[in-house]
């Protein structure tokens, strides 16, 4: 069938759009690698996955019944419910009969005649291609799983797996010796409930992280029924926070250096206790200076020399970069879990990780022998999914040779020389630093009031201008080089994907790119090229 609008994706980006295009009258397909709806959520079913945003907060609001009628468990959902969800969104719109499953988009090259991009598509048996006016990126930030780049990876002769891409079927770790290798968000949350099951598990640190208790618990009834009396009202609050959560503890705008050394422990404390990423909020200039950062960073080293027993193993434990410059992660019992007899942490610092052998992991020399290894090493985040597809645009330009030295985009939702594409959270937008639900929502609204426009003044052809492109692309750095989120080797910058440009890929501050975004469609799409 040609299409409209072909959308590439059906997580949370891709089922909107696809809800939003066909409101529109517009037709509309979407293709899908896994074989269901829920993008990120389909693909992260490790142990212990689940949101660090409140859930009345990660979730739709685009229909105020959807959003009144579904109940959520915990303050932070569990991933089996926000797959749930998902689920219960794709039914109750109808998307799946324009969802095409366990089908992978190859290649989209645009054909400048016909003005229509040609999608080569591959299911399991077969590959075709099909057509259509606008291609929608919705491929989301962190869905390219990345194992690491090291001597023998794929001779390990036990089970493995990686967090990004856990199996279907339930994993029972009883009895046996694990390894897990990273400490960032998804072996956080996964080495607790590991250690929990498993004989042995030793985890393999490459850079210690800063996290903070999560403090998850029921839904407070009475706190739904709040939020729930004046939705529209949470969810403005919500969209006026830097990064599009937290109003209920907003960041608190005095400087750490305004205050004295006592105050500032007691702000620390009660954010502490609050538990989750308002952590960072408790001054305005924790990832500004970096004597204010380093405050926050000891109060969090102090909580894991308070927690962790061995003060060997504290000491490891310990990170030493700016705190929140790699994202800051939100767990139920880390630290703890290295109290437990048997849980051992290899500092990869000391003991350099070396090779993955059929029996294990050799690092600094000794190898450890796995019935299980666990590679809780990441995402080539934001540019990972887009660049796996091979696209072209005009005159065949290749997507990845024009961001061979970093993404290049205007807003975030297109780029020069690519007509008609649009990236939903796409690098050069907020994405990744906000509430994605609502980042996501953002973007298809702002997509689809633009096909309308279009429409309705009889445009076929959009696409950015290189001059807006070139200028937002500094803009974005510019406001990067003014917080310390460039300091350390995070992957917001690619430092985590060998060989990957160092680039700060994610644009801060979600309220003023908002405005932007509604100025520029206010203008008449200004640093846009209409045909
Ligand atoms: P990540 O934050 O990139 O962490 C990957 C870990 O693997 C890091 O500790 C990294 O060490 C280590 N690693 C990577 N390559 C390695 C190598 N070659 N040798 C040794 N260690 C290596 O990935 P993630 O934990 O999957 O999280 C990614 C993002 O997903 C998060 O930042 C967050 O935005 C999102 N997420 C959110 C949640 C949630 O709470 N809702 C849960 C999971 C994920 P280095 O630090 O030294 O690179």
């Amino acid at each position: 069938m040609e299409v409209d609008v072909l959308i590439v994706g059906a997580g949370f980006g891709g089922m909107y759009m696809l809800h939003k295009a066909r409101s529109l009258g517009l037709r509309a397909r979407a293709f899908e690698a896994g074989s269901g709806v829920g993008g990120t959520w389909y693909w992260n079913r490790y142990p212990g996955a689940r949101c660090d945003v409140d859930s009345l907060e990660y979730s739709y609001q685009f229909d105020e019944a959807l959003q009144q009628e579904w109940q959520w468990s915990e303050r932070y959902a569990p991933q089996p419910e926000i797959l749930r969800y998902a689920e219960h969104v794709a039914e109750r719109f109808s998307l799946k009969g324009d969802i095409q499953f366990n089908t992978r988009v190859e290649k989209a090259a645009y054909d400048e005649a016909a003005e229509r991009w040609r999608v080569t598509v591959s299911g399991a048996s077969e590959t075709w291609e099909t057509s259509a006016r606008f291609l929608i990126l919705a491929t989301g930030c962190l869905s390219s799983a990345k194992l690491p780049e090291i001597e023998g990876i794929g001779r390990f002769a036990g089970e493995q797996y990686h967090t990004g891409r856990w199996p279907h079927h339930a994993v029972d770790f009883s009895g046996k010796r694990v390894g897990v290798i990273g400490t960032g968000s998804s072996a956080i949350q996964s080495i607790p409930l590991i250690a929990r099951q498993a004989k042995s598990l030793v985890v393999f640190q490459r850079t210690p992280t800063y996290s903070v208790p999560a403090r998850n618990r029921p839904t407070d009834p009475a706190y739904e029924a709040r939020v729930k009396s004046d939705y529209a009202g949470f969810r403005a609050r919500n969209s006026r926070m830097l990064n599009a959560f937290g109003s209920d503890l907003p960041r608190n705008e005095t400087s750490a250096l305004s205050v004295g050394a006592d105050r500032r422990t007691q702000a620390f404390e009660k954010r502490w206790e609050h538990g989750g990423l308002p952590f960072m909020g408790a001054f305005n200039d924790l990832l500004l200076n970096a004597e204010a950062n380093t405050a926050a960073a000891e109060f969090v080293r102090g909580k894991i020399q308070e927690i962790v027993q061995d003060p060997a193993t504290a000491a490891r434990l310990m990170p030493r970069q700016t705190i929140g410059c790699k994202r800051l992660c939100v767990d139920t019992d880390y630290y703890a879990t290295f109290n437990r007899p048997n849980v051992r942490l290899v500092d990869l610092r000391e003991s350099p990780l070396e090779e993955i052998t059929p029996a294990g992991v050799r690092s600094g020399g000794v190898e450890h022998a796995f019935d299980c290894l666990v590679f809780a090493t990441g995402f080539d985040a934001m540019t990972g999914s887009l660049l796996a597809i091979d696209i072209r645009g005009r005159g065949g330009l290749a997507l990845r040779d024009k961001w061979r030295d970093g993404p290049r985009t205007y807003l975030g939702l297109g780029s020069a020389g690519f007509p008609n594409l649009f990236t939903i959270s796409g690098p050069g937008s907020p994405s990744v630093l906000t509430n994605m639900m609502v980042s996501i929502e953002q973007h298809v609204n702002w997509i689809g009031e633009c096909l309308d426009w279009m429409r309705r003044e009889q445009h076929e052809c959009i696409e950015a201008a290189p001059e807006a492109e070139a200028a937002w692309g500094a803009h974005v750095n510019a406001v990067a080089d003014r917080t310390l989120f460039p300091s350390c080797n995070s992957w917001y910058l690619g430092a985590n994907v060998p060989g990957k440009p160092r680039v700060f890929m994610p644009l801060i501050g979600f309220p003023p790119y908002v405005e932007k975004c509604n100025e520029v469609a206010a203008r008449g799409y200004e640093g846009f090229v209409l045909g």
